[in-house]
């Protein structure tokens, strides 16, 4: 079982997957594995960092979904797939849809460009699930001007509201397109009731 988690910044993923992992282990009774892009093993934690680097100013966009494409494949292969062989529920903080929302959407590529490199990198392999947490753009940045360490706030001044914008606009179309693989959840409630929900949809949809 391959579930994946997405939203814009400041949507709560990190705290909802850490009080959402335990209520799974509990009441699926399989081994969970959680992970997260881009990242998650070595080689791509290394491209994360290349992407990521604020020092990276001349990164071209095409150059970045390309990165995030890579770092993608080598975290499947190395991490996903084999656990999904060997029968574990596989928790990801991102995905596909990241990249179709941030590049494709936000930064302009246009969501199919993206969708293409995105195939080949996955070679067939989609989530069983996806759980999207909407914010409102401008609720999602304020949380994170609160909450974030200085190094990443500078990196916001240069992702302006539009680009976030863009980026929800992108995911909520997905959403629309997806409506049997994604479901969509009110990210603006409180943790824990946007942690009963996202519970709620895995144990209605993944009965035992
Ligand atoms: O998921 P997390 O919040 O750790 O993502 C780290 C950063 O990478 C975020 O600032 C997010 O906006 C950015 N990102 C991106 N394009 C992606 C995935 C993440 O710009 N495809
Ligand atoms: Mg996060």
């Amino acid at each position: 079982l391959f579930i994946t988690i997405e939203g814009p910044d400041g949507a709560g993923k990190t705290s909802l997957i850490k009080g959402l992992a335990p209520l799974l282990e509990a009441s699926l009774k399989t081994e969970l594995l959680l992970t997260r892009e881009p990242g998650g093993i070595p080689i791509s934690e290394k491209i994360r960092e290349i992407i990521l680097d604020p020092a990276h100013t001349t990164m071209d966009d095409r150059t970045e979904a390309l990165l995030y494409a890579a770092a993608r494949r080598q975290h499947l292969v190395e991490k996903v797939m084999p656990a999904l062989a060997a029968g574990k529920i596989v928790l990801c903080d991102r995905f596909v849809d990241s990249s179709l929302a941030y590049q494709g959407a936000g930064r302009g590529i246009g969501m199919s460009e993206v969708a293409s490199i995105n195939e080949f990198a996955c070679a067939g392999l989609e989530p069983d699930l996806t759980l999207y947490i909407d914010v409102d753009s401008e609720v999602g940045l304020a949380r994170i001007q609160k909450g974030r360490a200085a190094e990443d706030l500078d990196r916001l001044d240069t992702e302006s509201l539009s680009f976030h914008q863009k980026v929800r606009d992108g995911y909520l179309r997905l959403v629309k397109d997806n409506p049997e693989r994604i479901v969509s959840i009110d990210g603006e409630q409180s943790i824990e009731a946007v942690q009963t929900a996202c519970f709620d949809v895995i144990q209605k949809r993944f009965p035992k």
